[in-house]
């Protein structure tokens, strides 16, 4: 048995509740361990002279005390210790919270590295509850200092301790599958020199270089699943639409198509009614990337009237209730002039109509069904299906998406998106769709006029607030939390078009929520309808709420991003977004094209008090662009690639286990994504088994992680 499998309860220190602490983590094995990565590393080397200390930015000092501690109480009940150090160049007030230790530790005239955000008060720099060390003279210190990811009872140092004492041992079991060429042409690292300085890096060299390798891993397997995958797919042959004609429905339509909808149409008609005469051609799966508003539903509801006119059912599948009615709504006012038969299907559809639809739809009297998730997870049975769509795709996990293209098969699948995707990502996060897009706006849509605001302002955006709603318009609120001390748990809502990042600490800027905003904004705006909706509310409520919005009974939304998702509500004309600089631009892009949408000129609002340089890079991208290409391509720039895995797909992924982006998500090299997808495509198209010598332990690998990864993508 290799060491790499031995479980890590046989290791020294380890006893039943630190293996079950680790067990938590995933990690039973050495193996786990030594792949049980930080989530990011302090830079601890970097020391800085006290006077050049930024707020908000973590940094290292070392200080020497100069003060005793003393201690108060506050009325909050904590206790607060304090003291004051300094360098050469000034001094600092450190403080620490219910630490009463933190007396015998600190004594006047000991020296510590300390690591931590300052903050400056009046006169006085602050470092609260800073982490750190004790310094002495010729002694070197750590440069980088890894931070693993926790549960309760295990600290960083703990899992440090143990990845170090396997370290030697287990790195000399791991075999590097990597084919060697591959690895000295990209000047790739060895797998074991990577593993190790991802844990103990020597420095930001050593640190980087490890971070690509393991990166590039991720990418180049991902690229191979997706490779593989789509390179089995093809047995299956598409259903074949009759050719028709689409007078009759664009006559029905108040505007022209936009060049890039007509293309789309033709993609669509050439996978659905052309290519599949010649008897070998898969069914459509096809992707329809557009920015928000750019018109992709009535591409759709071309897709699902050819369908119709051959006699086949189409199912429309959408993430919200809301959205769901919408687009029923819309569709049906066309379809219905066509005598084409259309049903909505909810989770709140009463039990008795559910039973109607499903009649229905089995004996082919129905021809397009819209509706949640439900209609793959219920017992709906078509008669005749031939296309089914997937709008907000980004919305939906890959599990779910697979199970929709499962019951479809031989069906036509056309999924829709409206986040932007630079292209040189298209094949990372589409992997096995074709691609259209519509670049292009529809005409005479007015620009949004944004501007980036600190708080100073709040008495003013009250008063423009007040302004437009007089105007007879409507104001979205977003905040990044829901409740206060919430933060964590708001997170992993927000997560989804939050971004997080790795190598910078969170901003500790106080965070708005949505709960207490909403009573702030009704004391201060009285006579305006002001409501709150946010992930944690029920469904019910949550639609309930919306529909009140769209009918205009509330003036004012205050939500968490959940609003995010395609609804349309045209009298909205104002988006305040609080916090902005806790969105990414991918994000705060979605939200401000829920405005702009009818005849009002509307206005998006950016409250900032972040001072950090990146954070104001990113609102300038937001106040001076507006085309959602643009502003992927800047945010790509800004960010690097990482962020748009954990944007479209981290979710996704973590569902289906096996693949996972943490170092992709850690890069900045946008060739490397190319790079590794390109050498994914070049290495199956050589061997498309992956059973040369040289790919052998690559397929291995790759079984490994897709054994662990559900159906997906196997
Ligand atoms: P999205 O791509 O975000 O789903 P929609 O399909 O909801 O966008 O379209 C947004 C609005 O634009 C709708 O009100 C639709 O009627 C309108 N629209 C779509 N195509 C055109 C066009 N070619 N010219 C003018 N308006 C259009
Ligand atoms: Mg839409």
């Amino acid at each position: 048995m290799s060491y790499l499998t031995r479980s890590v309860s046989e290791l020294k220190g380890v006893g039943k509740t630190r293996a079950m602490q680790l067990s938590k983590l995933g990690i039973s094995t050495v193996g786990d361990l030594i792949y049980y990565f930080p989530r990011a590393y302090e830079m601890r080397g970097n020391v800085r002279p006290v006077i050049e200390l930024t707020a908000d930015t973590p940094s290292s000092v070392i200080l020497t005390v100069g003060t005793r501690v003393s201690s108060a109480r506050l009325r909050s009940g904590r206790t607060i210790f304090k003291f004051k150090a300094f360098d050469d160049t000034g001094a600092v007030e450190v403080v620490f919270f219910n630490s009463p230790y933190v007396k015998d530790i600190f004594t006047v005239g000991s020296q510590f590295r300390f690591y931590g955000k300052f903050t400056r008060m009046k006169n006085q720099i602050q470092l609260i509850s800073p982490k750190y060390e004790p310094y002495i003279d010729g002694v070197p210190l750590a440069d980088y200092i890894p931070v693993y990811p926790l549960t309760e009872g295990l600290s960083s140092k703990i899992i440090d301790k143990l990845i170090l004492s396997v370290i030697d041992e287990a790195l000399s079991n791991v075999i590097d599958y990597l084919p060697e060429n591959l690895r000295l042409a990209h000047s790739l690292p060895s797998l074991t020199y990577a593993i190790r300085s991802a844990h103990f890096p020597k420095n930001s060299e050593d640190l980087s270089l490890a971070l690509r390798r393991l990166a590039f891993d991720e990418m180049l397997l991902f690229g191979l699943g997706i490779a593989y995958q789509s390179g089995r797919k093809n047995n299956s042959i598409g259903i074949t639409f009759a050719p028709c004609s689409l007078k009759p429905l664009l006559d029905l339509l108040p505007y022209e198509l936009t060049n890039d909808q007509k293309n789309a149409v033709n993609d669509i008609y050439k996978d659905t009614v052309l290519s599949p005469k010649d008897s070998n051609s898969p069914p459509m799966s096809r992707i329809l990337v557009g920015d928000v508003g750019s018109g992709k539903t009535v591409c759709a509801i071309i897709a699902m009237y050819i369908a119709a006119k051959s006699g086949y059912q189409s199912a429309m599948m959408v993430p919200t209730e809301i959205l769901a009615r919408q687009h029923f709504s819309d569709i049906r006012k066309i379809f219905d002039k066509l005598g084409i038969r259309v049903e909505l299907l909810l989770g709140s559809t009463t039990a008795k109509e559910k039973k109607r639809i499903y009649a229905e739809v089995a004996e082919n009297k129905v021809d397009v069904i819209i509706g949640t998730h439900s209609l793959i997870s219920d017992k709906l049975e078509f008669n005749s299906l031939g296309l089914v769509i997937t709008d907000e795709q980004h919305r939906f996990g890959v599990a779910q998406r697979a199970s929709l293209k499962e019951k479809s098969l031989p069906c036509h699948m056309l999924v829709m998106s409206a986040t932007p995707i630079p292209r040189t990502l298209a094949l990372a996060m589409y992997g096995d769709l074709d691609v259209s897009r519509i670049v292009e706006m529809p005409k005479g849509r007015m620009k949004v006029d944004t501007f980036v605001v600190d708080s100073n302002y709040r008495q003013r955006l009250n008063d423009f607030i007040k302004k437009q709603v007089a105007l007879g318009g409507q104001v979205y609120v977003v905040c990044p939390a829901i409740e206060s001390k919430d933060e964590e748990n708001d997170r992993k809502i927000i997560t989804p078009i939050s971004i997080s990042y790795p190598f910078e600490n969170a901003e500790t800027l106080p965070m708005k929520n949505a709960v207490e905003h909403t009573n702030d904004l009704r004391s201060a705006l009285p006579e305006l309808r002001i409501e709150c909706l946010h992930g944690k509310m029920k469904a019910g409520d949550k639609d309930r709420i919306m529909n009140d919005f769209a009918e205009a009974k509330i003036d004012v939304l205050v939500s968490t991003t959940v609003i995010e998702v395609g609804v349309n509500v045209p009298n909205a004309c104002v988006m305040i977004i609080e916090n902005a600089d806790r969105f990414g631009l991918a994000s705060l892009h979605q939200l401000r094209g829920r405005v702009g949408r009818g005849r009002r000129k509307s206005y998006c609002v950016l409250v900032s008090d972040s001072d950090n340089e990146k954070s104001r890079s990113r609102l300038e991208v937001m106040r001076t662009t507006s085309d959602g290409y643009e502003i992927a391509e800047r945010d790509l720039l800004l960010r690097g690639p990482g962020d748009f895995f954990s944007l479209n797909s981290n979710d996704n992924f973590r569902q289906s286990g096996g693949f996972s982006f943490k170092f992709a998500k850690l890069c900045d090299d946008t060739n490397l994504f190319e790079t590794a997808f390109s050498e994914a495509k070049r290495i199956i198209l050589s061997d498309p088994t992956l059973s040369r010598a040289e790919n052998l332990l690559l397929r291995e690998k790759l079984g490994d992680l897709i054994s662990r990864t559900s159906s997906t993508i196997s």
